[in-house]
């Protein structure tokens, strides 16, 4: 579902600072995987995962999902496919403050596109069903900025599949939590996978990645190694 062959990524082409960050990436993930991509800091995680989730473009290479070639899509068709079948959660959260927890998971669903919008007392019950999916309906009405890291990166989960996308991009969702909350979210990432979304995980923590079905090292904008832990 997911294809990349021979991604080339440069920042600041054709200047005297040009940088070339990932220098041919190629891997195929399939539908219902788990993945990390680990590596250290610098390597081009961030930088594949902001390639993967249609936010940055590539230089050379392909990029296909679900048989679809990116790079040969408008802008606005990128958008579409960012919001239908990508969903993002980042490691500061992303919350938007003074917003309860409600509020925030409608975001995605107030913003899609005309054809796919529901009504708002349906948008509401969706949000809803999402909080309740990982463990957050009791917070719906709470104000984010009173919650804590593991209760505010539940909502950004509940946000991010909000619009059922069938891939989760995560950049190190556990980076900011203690050992204990990790593993809470750690769960709440298994359960979305077994219910068959696709997840790949930029994480800097081994106990993350062990959980995962495959491990994908990025050393120096290249993939050194792909495992399947048992
Ligand atoms: P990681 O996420 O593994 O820490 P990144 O993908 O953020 O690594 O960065 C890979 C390389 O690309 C680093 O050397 C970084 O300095 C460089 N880089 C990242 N973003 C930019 C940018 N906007 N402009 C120039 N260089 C960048």
């Amino acid at each position: 579902m997911i294809y990349l062959k021979d991604i080339v990524k440069t920042y600041n082409k054709g200047k005297s600072n040009a940088y070339e960050a990932l220098h041919g990436i190629s891997m195929e993930i399939k539908d219902g995987e788990m993945a990390a991509v680990i590596g250290t800091s610098g390597a081009g995680k961030s930088t594949l995962l902001h390639i993967l989730a249609c936010i940055d473009g590539y230089d050379s290479g392909e990029y296909a999902i679900d048989g679809m070639e990116l790079g040969k899509i408008s802008e606005k068709q990128m958008a579409q496919v960012r919001n239908e079948k990508i969903g993002m959660v980042m490691q500061d959260f992303a919350l938007v403050e003074g917003f309860t927890a409600l509020d925030n998971v409608m975001i995605p669903l107030d913003f899609a596109g005309r054809q796919h919008r529901r009504k708002r007392k349906e948008r509401k019950e969706r949000a809803l069903e999402m909080l309740e999916l990982v463990g957050m309906a009791e917070y719906a009405d709470k104000q984010t900025n009173n919650l804590s890291g593991g209760q505010k990166q539940r909502v950004a989960i509940a946000r991010a599949i909000a619009n059922n996308p069938s891939i989760i991009l995560a950049d190190e969702p556990t980076g900011a939590l203690d050992s204990a909350t990790t593993k809470e979210i750690m769960k709440v990432f298994r359960d979305l996978n077994e219910q068959g979304r696709t997840i790949i995980i930029v994480t800097h923590d081994p106990t993350v990645a062990e959980e995962c079905s495959r491990v994908i090292r990025i050393e120096d904008g290249r993939i050194v190694k792909q495992e399947t832990p048992c």
